[in-house]
């Protein structure tokens, strides 16, 4: 088969995908959002329907039993889904991180053990970095695993987990040797799975990101043997999280764009309907030049978060294309949250519409992944890294 032949195949595969993506969305999400959001209600029904679609598989590969997706096509799955409905997205995107890391470092065992589980979404969960007093900063967590013969045992506390009451397994970011130098050396990463010792403490409340759960965890002498341990050797485990964390912010910026898209769209549609001074707003040079401004921020944060997208399916170090795709798309949703939000004036700011939701939801999206401060550091640190003189 020619390249040209495989690059039509996997473009229709896209489409198809892509297709069958938006007919769910349409008969079986759009119509209950509003309900389910204002409730703050775990989209039950939903999630065995993103079992259905393979959705927990989407980026493992076909070898066991995922769709094997490439990052270029689940970008645009994760924008078609967040312009709709952008917590459903954070129910399988630090799931896949958590596979990620499996399928990039785990030993062999752990991957035909875990990954064909993930990728049905019979286990299902995500990734339990941060820590009350430990975010950004991850060299600084306290969460500690103690060896003791073929089991550690693990004492601590984690937060802000996403799928953390209704997950039952976590890429858990630990400190095995708290007393290394440089820190990370002393970083390991578990496979944990709920059980005695590893509890839900309790549910945070938020000012968006409803219906999906974040919670705080907490470990008291839960013990997980050592053949849970990723990879098998200590010492690796903040380079795991992070490798899984580029897939994440690519996941992050296109969420972004879903929003920044979403917002646009129904700006677009209300302002040719709601008339002021005898003609639609849309006719306003005022109103013309947000929109302008709107639909450019866009088109710049999906070319940013494609071009990231090529970059990690590639196999390439792609930690500048992820920050700046992350970073410029979060920054958009946010923009065109708010400009929507103007656009749509009193209206804006009611629950009858969507755009209060853009409006709460884009926010998360300069915070989750690693924040927008942190992404630029980055993207300044490979700069820097990539021009030597
Ligand atoms: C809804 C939600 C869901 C989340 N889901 C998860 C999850 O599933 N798993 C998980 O592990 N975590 C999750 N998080 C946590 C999230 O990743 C952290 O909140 C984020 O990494 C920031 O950490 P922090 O809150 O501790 O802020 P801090 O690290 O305390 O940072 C505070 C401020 O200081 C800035 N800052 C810090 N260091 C620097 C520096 N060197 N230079 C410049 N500025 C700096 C930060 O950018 C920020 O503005 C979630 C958070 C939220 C709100």
């Amino acid at each position: 088969m020619t390249d040209r032949t495989l690059a039509a195949e996997a473009f229709e595969q896209e489409g198809e995908i892509l297709d069958a993506i938006e007919k769910w969305l349409e008969r079986d999400v759009r119509p209950h959002v509003m309900r389910l959001e204002h409730a703050d209600e775990y989209p039950v029904e939903m999630v065995e329907q993103m079992k259905e679609l393979g959705l927990f598989g989407a980026t493992i590969s076909t070898d066991y039993g995922g769709l094997g997706l490439p990052a270029g096509t689940y970008a645009k799955i994760v924008e078609k889904i967040a312009e709709t409905w952008m917590s459903l997205s954070g129910i399988f995107n630090s799931h896949l991180i958590m596979a990620a890391c499996v399928e990039r470092d785990g030993t062999e065992a752990q991957k035909a053990l875990y990954l064909p589980r993930f990728a049905t979404g019979e286990i299902r969960g995500g990734l339990a970095l941060t820590e009350p007093d430990a975010g950004t900063d991850l060299q600084g967590i306290k969460l500690r695993a103690v060896r003791d013969g073929d089991h550690y045992v693990i004492n601590g506390t984690k937060t802000w987990i996403s799928n953390g009451i209704h997950g039952s397994c976590f890429a858990l970011l630990v400190k095995t040797d708290p007393s290394a130098t440089p820190p990370h050396k002393g970083m390991s990463c578990f496979v944990a799975e709920k059980g005695p010792g590893f509890t839900v403490s309790k549910k945070l409340e938020k000012l968006g990101y409803k219906g999906i759960d974040s919670a705080e965890l907490i470990f008291q002498d839960y013990r997980i043997g050592a053949d849970k341990l990723i990879g098998g050797v200590e010492g690796r485990g903040l380079q795991t999280a992070l490798g899984g964390l580029e897939l994440g912010r690519i996941n992050v910026a296109a969420r972004g764009c879903g929003l920044a898209s979403a917002a646009l769209n129904d700006a677009v549609s209300y302002s040719q309907i709601r008339k002021t001074f005898g003609k639609p707003i849309c006719e306003h040079q005022a109103i013309q030049l947000k929109l302008g401004e709107m639909a450019t921020r866009l088109q710049a944060a999906r070319l940013l978060t494609y071009d990231a997208a090529r970059a990690y399916d590639k196999g390439e170090r792609c930690d500048m294309e992820a920050g700046m795709a992350k970073y410029f798309a979060s920054e958009a949703a946010v923009e065109n949250a708010l400009e929507s939000m103007r656009i749509h004036g009193g209206y804006g700011y009611s629950k009858e519409y969507h755009v209060e939701r853009y409006y709460s939801d884009a926010p998360l999206m300069c915070i989750g992944e690693g924040t927008n401060e942190l992404q630029r550091i980055i993207i300044a640190r490979q700069l820097i890294k990539r021009n030597p003189i």
